[in-house]
């Protein structure tokens, strides 16, 4: 069987530490899409490892990994990562699986992000510049490369054809010499990349479900930056929902058990984009400080909220989620007082529906407040230690979601969890 751990938000919902609690369930990590946008914090021996492509069981014995069809690599991140990881003892050669579908991410498609983020001007969507979008594009527009064209013998010839299309297209926007030192760089660590072993990762993960294998397919991003049914177009370029699983991973839906679904008990969301319960003042910037919430790739400052149970319904009805995790409950701790977000008047009309172009309207939303709790979260260890004010939140979550919460992050720390049920 396989169960999926995703995001509800929109990213960096603490899913590293999560999948680092969960991995010791499974045989297998797989990654489904995104790139090396993706950050998710794991700590080894209190070592800080920032994890972007490679699936985060790598640092426990035993488990495979799996980098699936959805993700698009760009080798020379990936040459930095594994380095970093291998440093730290981990043998990744033999833990680690890419398969010959994944796309490449190549020089010029950096340089087309760029340009069309510069196009863009005021309007950008926050883009961390890294090709993704660009090699998605290739991909659906049937000119991609992957990973299993590099031991071809036509790869240079493909490769160049690639370029020259990229370059015709991007005139003089991004400097010539940019990109060809770029390039030196690509095609030096495409020997990283070739140590490991390519697979036909759909028939090798099929064959594992048949032998009675247990798989988590490790969700990057959030659902609310999904390419469908996020707040389009400031939104991520892959799938980011428990479908993803099936055509990131070629695994059938008949496999799916459990959908764990993560949500922070306050809400970010970093660069541009509706965010409906946004705080544009100082309670924003106490939460930012409290929750430390800075890219844990770019740095940025990431916007911040209240936790808005409309978005989450609707995520949670969209993934199937069976089990809700809350993370970062401690965060709160020492906010005066709590709200979250349970429905939006649009129009005079107040529902629980997330409208499809939200930023093009105004909403408001409808708050339930209520005084914080006088106790520290980090110090509880079971679910009676927890404070009557942090239940009255779990249950306005389970209520208007109707989804059980499972698991409660209450720390950074690895045995900062609180199971529920
Ligand atoms: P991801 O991309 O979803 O894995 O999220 P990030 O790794 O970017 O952000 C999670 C950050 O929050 C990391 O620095 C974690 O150590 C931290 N974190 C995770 N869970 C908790 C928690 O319950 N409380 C606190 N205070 N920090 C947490």
């Amino acid at each position: 069987m396989v169960d999926v751990l995703l995001g509800l938000q929109w990213g960096d919902e603490g899913k590293g530490k999560v999948v680092d609690f969960l991995a010791p369930r499974y045989d297998i990590i797989a990654r489904f899409q995104g790139g090396p946008n993706a950050g998710h914090t794991l700590y080894l021996h209190d070592h800080k490892v920032v994890l972007h492509t490679i699936p985060s069981g790598v640092f426990h014995q035993g488990i495979m990994n799996v980098i699936g069809n959805g993700v698009v690599i760009d080798p020379v991140s990936f040459e930095v990562e594994c380095k970093e990881i291998e440093a730290l003892g981990v043998d990744l050669v033999s833990n680690m699986l890419i398969s010959e579908r994944a796309h490449l991410i190549i020089p010029t498609h950096k340089a087309l992000d760029k340009a069309s983020e510069l196009a863009k001007g005021q309007n950008k969507i926050g883009s961390t510049l890294k090709g993704i979008g660009p090699t998605y594009m290739d991909k659906i527009g049937r000119n991609g490369l992957r990973v299993g064209d590099i031991i071809r013998s036509d790869f240079k010839e493909k490769y160049e054809q690639l370029k020259a299309k990229h370059l015709s297209l991007l005139g003089d926007v991004v400097p010539l010499e940019e990109i060809q030192a770029w390039e030196t760089q690509f095609f030096n660590s495409l020997q990283n990349l070739k140590k490991y072993t390519f697979i036909a990762a759909e028939y090798w993960l099929n064959d594992q479900l048949l032998q009675g294998k247990k798989i988590l397919a490790e969700g990057a991003q959030g659902t609310m930056l999904d390419i469908d049914f996020g707040t389009y177009p400031y939104v991520t370029s892959s799938n980011t929902v428990t479908a993803g699983l099936c055509t990131g991973l070629g695994i059938a839906p008949k496999w799916i058990q459990k959908v764990y679904g993560i949500s922070k008990a306050y809400c970010t969301r970093v660069g541009s984009g509706p965010f409906p319960t946004e705080l544009l003042n100082a309670e924003g910037d106490k939460l930012r400080t409290l929750g430390n919430e800075f890219g844990s790739t770019t740095g940025r400052p990431r916007r911040c909220g209240w936790i808005d149970v409309v978005a989450l319904r609707y995520a949670c009805m969209i993934n199937g989620v069976t089990d809700l995790i809350i993370t970062k409950a401690d965060v709160l701790d020492d906010m005066p007082e709590v709200s979250v977000g349970v429905s939006y008047t649009v129009n005079g009309v107040t529902s629980q529906e997330f409208p499809f172009d939200v930023q093009e309207k105004t909403v408001m939303v409808n708050y339930t407040t209520f005084p914080v709790w006088n106790k520290k979260l980090s110090d509880c260890h079971s679910v009676e230690d927890l404070p009557d004010a942090f239940h009255t939140l779990v249950k306005l979550v389970e209520e208007n979601t109707g989804v059980p919460v499972s698991f409660v992050s209450n720390g950074v720390g690895r045995d900062q969890l609180i199971v529920f049920n």
